[in-house]
């Protein structure tokens, strides 16, 4: 009798420390397709009604995630006192009039110009032109208190509306700072009819963080070609004036999900890894026929993510890592990144004290051999991710669109600007193809036309990638030559 319970007793010992070296083995035991499947039906069911920012359905996702938190033995940030994160937001209904004049010509509001930026105002004085308005070219005029023009994009962006697009922000911030009165940007691009930026800009509202200080100067795009004389803008000490009206801002409160998991080594828990996806989606679909689907489930995009974060919650609070680790599930990716922009200039954690941000989003999968991860070979986690994968059989690979700026496009980006290394996991992706594309931010993505057998090693690829980076002795880094290589040395001051 004895004899027998002592060796029970050895072999239960044994088990545990044998488990604790296995952790393949432990995740496929503790990370069920049952489990992973029941999360997915409930955040993409029908009645969340697309997980819209600002919807009734978005709060009850979000109470869900803090639930399971809560359930796993996450706790809440201590400055929060809760797991949410206020994330004030608002949406800003389009002008109805505007109108701009520059010497003695006058442009009408979506006939000659649109606004990206801006409330409602009326504006009389000085207009300075300055090329493409680069900080060398901002810098050599003098643009304090004057409306500034300039042509849209760059010396060598050839009317490319991605570059356009990228140099507006970056131009309209050097503008900003150097309390200029507004930026006009001359628009030319042959792949973009105007109308279609009259629709973009002009016809429909947008939503944006709240700023801290109310409205932005004006920055807006003015219709280059037979419109706009440049001859004339060239001229010095041109004066002009603007009005715009109708602009109307309405708040918009919602919340970042947080909840927090304390590592085990003395010195590692003072480092930070950030597991992290978005959990709204695109809500409905509006004025869809009666009779047809018109809920966007986002089953793919990205309930998938949340799965892929909570998975790696339900391990990790298990079996806790050496270092802490921060979950966070964010709100409004789908309307410009907006919950992680926010965190990124509100963290709860220092930004020093956070080494690596791995988020887990995708627009939805046609290779299931793979984990697609981007900007995977820009850092030193690399082996790690290689090493996960191959565990439960799938390749990992590269970002197979770079034209498709997804390392841009996910709530890995702004982690990023900050100096901190952050990439996205995404699902297996060969292409942007006919079967993305038929479930990518459509009625169609939807959990019963999820492949669960794929699945099911996509997510344990993914818990295992955190419990060996929140481990591994040595921290990821970005590689040497990265363009954030320097914002990182800011960062941690080495
Ligand atoms: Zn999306």
């Amino acid at each position: 009798m004895r004899k027998v319970l002592v060796s029970a007793f050895f072999l239960l010992i044994s088990n545990l420390t044998f488990s604790q070296k296995n952790p393949v083995a432990e995740i496929t035991r503790l990370i069920t397709r049952q489990e992973v499947e029941a999360h997915l039906t409930f955040l993409a069911s029908d009645e969340m009604r697309g997980r819209n920012t600002g919807s009734p359905e978005l709060e009850i996702a979000a109470n869900y995630i803090a639930a399971q938190f809560k359930l796993m033995g996450l706790k809440p940030v201590p400055s929060l006192n809760s797991y949410f994160q206020t994330v004030p937001l608002e949406n800003v209904y389009p002008a109805t009039n505007g109108k701009l004049t520059l010497a003695d010509e006058s442009f009408g509001y979506k006939e000659h110009f649109v606004i990206l930026e801006g409330g409602n105002q009326t504006w009389s004085g000085e207009v300075v032109y300055v090329g493409y308005g680069s900080a060398d070219e901002l810098k050599a005029a003098n643009v304090k208190d004057k409306m500034v023009i300039a042509l849209a994009g760059s010396k060598d962006s050839e009317g490319n509306p991605m570059a356009i697009f990228n140099a507006s922000n970056e131009k309209f911030k050097n503008v900003k700072e150097a309390g200029a009165a507004g930026l006009v940007e001359i628009f030319a691009s042959p792949q973009i009819p105007w109308a279609a930026l009259v629709n973009y800009f002009a016809n429909n509202t947008s939503m944006r963080v709240k700023g801290a200080d109310g409205v932005s100067i004006p920055h807006l795009w003015l219709k280059g070609g037979e419109s706009i004389a440049l001859s004339k803008i060239k001229e010095q000490s041109l004066s002009g004036s603007l009005a715009i009206e109708g602009i109307k801002q309405v708040d918009i409160p919602s919340r970042n999900v947080l909840g927090v998991l304390e590592g085990s080594d003395p010195k590692l828990k003072n480092e930070y890894l950030v597991v992290s996806a978005h959990y709204d989606h695109v809500g409905v679909q509006k004025n869809a026929k009666a009779g047809t689907d018109s809920i966007f489930n986002g089953a793919r995009d990205n309930a998938i993510g949340v799965v892929g974060m909570l998975a790696t919650a339900k391990y990790l609070s298990q079996y806790p890592p050496k270092r802490s680790v921060l979950f966070v599930a964010w709100t409004a990716e789908e309307k410009g990144l907006l919950g992680s922009k926010y965190y990124s200039e509100n963290p709860v954690i220092p930004m020093k004290q956070t080494v690596f941000n791995f988020n887990c989003d995708g627009a939805g999968y046609n290779d299931i051999t793979a984990a697609t991860i981007i900007g995977m070979e820009r850092t030193t986690a690399e082996s790690d991710l290689f090493k996960a994968c191959q565990a439960f059989g799938l390749k990992a690979t590269v970002d197979p669109v770079p034209e498709q700026n997804l390392f841009e496009r996910s709530d890995n980006y702004y982690f990023a600007v900050k100096g901190v290394p952050a990439i996205s996991f995404s699902p297996g992706v060969k292409s942007f193809d006919a079967e993305l594309m038929k479930y990518y931010h459509k009625q169609a993505d939807e959990v019963s036309s999820l492949d669960f057998d794929y699945l099911i090693k996509y997510f344990r690829a993914y818990v295992y990638s955190n419990v060996l980076l929140s481990s591994n002795p040595k921290v990821p880094v970005w590689k040497s030559g990265d363009k954030f290589e320097a914002e990182a040395k800011k960062l941690y001051g080495k």
